[in-house]
């Protein structure tokens, strides 16, 4: 079928008509097609909006590894900057509730911005006080730089 756009004005209504369905249904057939591979292994889409622990899984992953990737020893500007990254995303973060909840958290225990090892560990803590709130076990922070950035000692992420 020819790529062109069809031109009603150029055809009788049949053939405009039966381009059109043509050019549809291999739209809707791409689509599916489209669709298809993106089913993952465990059976759900990865094409959907996400929920709240989806949501909350990969914003983890996303912070613990900004964490692990931070300077050993930062400028006063990027301290600063991190400090006030942390108050952003406690207000604009899309889960109301937890949102909250970590406005407060952010009183109390403001982000510790020296070091690589200062700010991993302190998100760390954070995180295992949402486990706890949520009854999930709190992981062992001495891991957490196997976890986000180097990999297990027994090399399973090698
Ligand atoms: C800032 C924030 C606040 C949230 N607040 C709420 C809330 O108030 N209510 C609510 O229902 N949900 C909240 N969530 C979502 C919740 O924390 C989980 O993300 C969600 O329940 C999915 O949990 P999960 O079992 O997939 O593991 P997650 O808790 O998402 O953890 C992901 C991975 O991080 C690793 N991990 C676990 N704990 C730590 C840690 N302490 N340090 C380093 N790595 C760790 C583990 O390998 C784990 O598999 C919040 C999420 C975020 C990012």
């Amino acid at each position: 079928m020819s790529n062109e756009k069809p031109c009603r004005a150029c055809t009788d209504f049949r053939t405009w008509a039966k381009r059109q369905k043509e050019a549809y249904d291999s739209e809707k057939e791409a689509q599916k097609k489209q669709n298809q591979t993106l089913i993952s292994n465990n059976g759900t889409r990865d094409n959907c909006p996400l929920d709240k622990d989806e949501l909350g899984s990969k914003s983890w992953a996303f912070l613990h590894t900004m964490a692990a990737y931070y300077p050993d020893k930062p400028s006063e500007e990027q301290k600063a900057d991190m400090n006030n990254f942390f108050h952003i995303f406690s207000k604009f973060y899309p889960c109301n509730i937890c949102a909250k909840d970590l406005q407060e958290q952010l009183k109390y225990s403001p982000p510790e911005t020296d070091s690589q090892e200062k700010l991993s560990q302190w998100l760390c803590k954070l995180h295992n006080e949402v486990n706890t709130k949520l009854g999930k076990p709190e992981f062992d922070c001495k891991l957490v730089n196997q976890r986000w950035r180097d990999g297990w000692l027994d090399g399973s992420c090698d």
